[in-house]
């Protein structure tokens, strides 16, 4: 199975299909997140959140492909998230 190819309009990066923990199905809701350490939006995103909340949080570039909508996809570490990654889709969904 092929799958589209999105990248993150901030460092160029391929997206990582990625569903909430108790969604990770392929089947369910997908969207797609820039995993980038290194993405200058998800290193601003530590000291804005810092001046605005006073919080140790960030966020990460989000793209909905249903809705073709962007947005954040706030995160409190670097790894936060990152066991919503869909790597394989055929190991995914558990019934
Ligand atoms: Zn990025």
């Amino acid at each position: 199975m092929s799958r589209e190819i999105y990248t993150c309009p901030y460092c160029g990066q391929e997206l990582k299909p990625w569903a909430t923990p108790e969604m990770a199905c392929w089947s369910t809701r997908v969207q797609y997140v820039c995993f980038n350490d290194n993405c200058p939006y998800f290193l601003k995103g530590w000291d804005w959140m810092r001046s605005q909340f006073q919080v140790n949080a960030s966020y990460r570039h989000r793209f909905d492909p249903v809705t073709g909508e962007t947005g954040p996809l706030p995160v409190w570490s670097k790894d936060a998230m990152k066991n919503g990654i869909i790597e394989n889709q055929e190991n995914q969904c558990e019934n």
